[in-house]
């Protein structure tokens, strides 16, 4: 699954880190898209990346 790359350069992560947006840089991995600032993975379901901090998971590196 490869996404565009125009799209993932609209994209950036819409959780929140402590009240502020983390607004971070996200980079496609086999499983989903990950947030280089704070370590979420969102989900690609179908080729749509889920962009809901709630269905985002964090992970370790
Ligand atoms: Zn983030």
């Amino acid at each position: 699954m490869t996404l565009d790359p125009r799209l993932l350069d609209l994209l950036c992560c819409p959780a929140e880190e402590n009240g502020a947006p983390c607004h971070g840089e996200l980079t496609e991995r086999a499983d989903g898209l990950l947030c280089g600032k704070c370590a979420r993975l969102y989900p690609v379901e179908d080729g749509i990346p889920v962009m809901l901090a709630d269905h985002a998971k964090k992970v370790d590196a």
